[in-house]
């Protein structure tokens, strides 16, 4: 009984077995207990693998072989959305919980049972980026700056789902915003920007557009499929027969086999909307037209979040199993005025890093390797000594340099120069030292070359840049 009141294992997502297994295991802990009260424990030293804290599931590391892929992935968009005119804010992980609840809406997925909520202080851990940024916006009125704002953030949300591959529950996501701008061909620019940063990843995804109206249309829309779901209520899952009281439009997109099959014949929201909304979902068809950026309609995508207004897209790729959306977005006019700032239109969208790099990972983008510039390798303690502020001058010369301080073999520390992928190495020993002199090895050609020493570590160290580096600016 105490297992159920102390832990719920649906919280913990235990399957039937495993949950048999945890609560066996939890009365043997518990005899365990009692005995070792009584004196009779013997042993209760901790293995090996016992001692071993992990990560919590659903957090992972990205360990450096992988960072080299996020830290391409980054530069890129850094670099995209700079091109863009789109400028970055950095914003805080925790926020009031009223927040995502008034703006991601009450009966949606995330707010009803995805985030991470610290209740008794009445905040949580964002599960998205948009709310942070509007919230932001609006705290710093930003918008008297510029009439349009554009704006982008990077970093980790958290939702409580159910890990699996491309799913976590800490994640990360390139969200980029523009605010002010209620125009259709921001929203064509917008969707191109995100076709360009996969494009220039080497990742292949199609682009799905839809429009979800307006308050003014999509309320007759909703009434109508209300209806066309009553009937089919009992054919549907136990969570989009709740949505047809909540979140009507959600059953559209569920992913469940069987409603999809009942909701092909639902009415379609395009052929719903009012004149304004219609004729801003074709001025976007056109606008991606002319910026050549291929699309399909889907009259289904509805999206897990209540704010969105009009267009809504998805990146969808058919390589990571269920995981096919890999960067969403969509209009969200009314949104900003709804938390309390002004009437502003706005777009966004956000990317899911961990989609990207295992599609980069799959369709193997190339990835520029880091090298070293220069590696010493010194022989004996002289030599040693004297390379060690020599690595650092070089450093401070903006050169990646490194050297062995455990005064390992000639061979061990070419060795390891050829690990570091040392673009030269510079074998100093002790008698080279005393004659002033070294050897500088192209290790690409291997050809080698006499270098004269000099007594001054910062200045071998700015000779030794312009040798081995013939762009590198040196600050004397
Ligand atoms: P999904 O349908 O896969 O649950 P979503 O509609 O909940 O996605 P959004 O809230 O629109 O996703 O977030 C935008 C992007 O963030 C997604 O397209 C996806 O790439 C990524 N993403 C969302 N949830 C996760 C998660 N739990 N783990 C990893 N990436 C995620
Ligand atoms: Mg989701």
């Amino acid at each position: 009984m105490a297992v159920y009141t102390i832990i719920t294992p649906d919280r913990l997502d235990f399957s039937p077995i495993i949950r048999v297994n945890f609560i066996f295991l939890f009365f043997c802990g518990r005899c365990r207990f009692s005995r070792r009260g009584q004196g009779q424990e013997t042993s209760s030293t901790p293995t090996e693998e016992e001692l071993k804290i992990k990560a919590i599931n659903g957090f992972k590391d990205i360990l450096p072989e992988e960072a080299v892929r996020w830290r391409f992935m980054e530069e890129k968009a850094r670099d995209i959305f700079g091109r863009f005119g789109a400028r970055e804010i950095r914003l805080p992980i925790l926020e009031k919980t009223e927040l995502f609840a008034r703006s991601i809406g009450e009966a949606t997925d995330i707010v009803e049972k995805e985030m991470y909520t610290f209740a008794d202080k009445g905040i949580t851990m964002r599960p998205e980026g948009t709310a942070s940024l509007l919230r932001a916006f609006i705290e710093h009125g930003l918008h008297v700056q510029q009439p349009v704002q554009r704006l982008y953030t990077i970093g980790p949300m958290f939702r409580h789902e159910r890990p699996q591959k491309g799913r976590l529950r800490q994640f990360h996501q390139m969200d980029v915003e523009v605010i002010g701008a209620p125009e259709p061909a921001v929203d064509a620019e917008l969707m191109a920007m995100g076709r360009m940063l996969l494009d220039e990843l080497g990742i292949s995804a199609s682009l799905e557009i839809n429009s979800l109206g307006c308050p003014d249309c999509r309320p007759g829309f909703r009434s109508r499929l209300i209806g066309f779901l009553e009937n089919r209520r009992h054919r549907l899952c136990q969570d989009c027969r709740r949505r047809i009281d909540t979140n009507p439009l959600r059953v559209l997109d569920c992913k469940k086999p069987d409603c999809r099959a009942q909701v092909q014949e639902a009415p379609s929201i395009l052929d719903a909307l009012c004149d304004p909304c219609r004729d801003h979902f074709a001025a976007v068809c056109r606008g991606l037209e002319a910026l050549g950026v291929d699309h399909g309609v889907n009259r289904f995508m509805v999206r897990g979040l209540d704010y969105y207004t009009r267009t809504t897209f998805e990146f969808i790729t058919g390589d990571l199993g269920a995981q096919a959306a890999i960067g969403a977005g969509g209009r969200y006019d009314g949104l900003i005025e709804q938390l309390g700032g002004p009437a502003l239109p706005g777009i966004g969208f956000a990317m899911g890093m961990e989609r990207l790099a295992l599609l980069m990972e799959q369709q193997e983008t190339p990835l520029p390797r880091p090298a070293t510039d220069l590696f010493v390798a010194a022989l004996g303690e002289k030599a040693a000594a004297y390379a060690f502020p020599l690595v650092h001058e070089l450093r401070r010369l903006g050169l990646s340099a490194a050297m062995d301080h455990s005064g390992r073999s000639l061979k061990a520390q070419m060795k390891q120069a050829g690990r570091t992928r040392a673009n030269y190495t510079l074998i100093i020993g002790d008698n080279e030292l005393e004659q002033q002199e070294a050897i500088l090895r192209d290790m690409a050609t291997r050809k080698q070359e006499s270098v004269a020493l000099q007594t001054d570590a910062a200045e071998q160290a700015h000779l030794l840049a312009l040798r081995v580096r013939q762009n590198v600016i040196v600050h004397p």
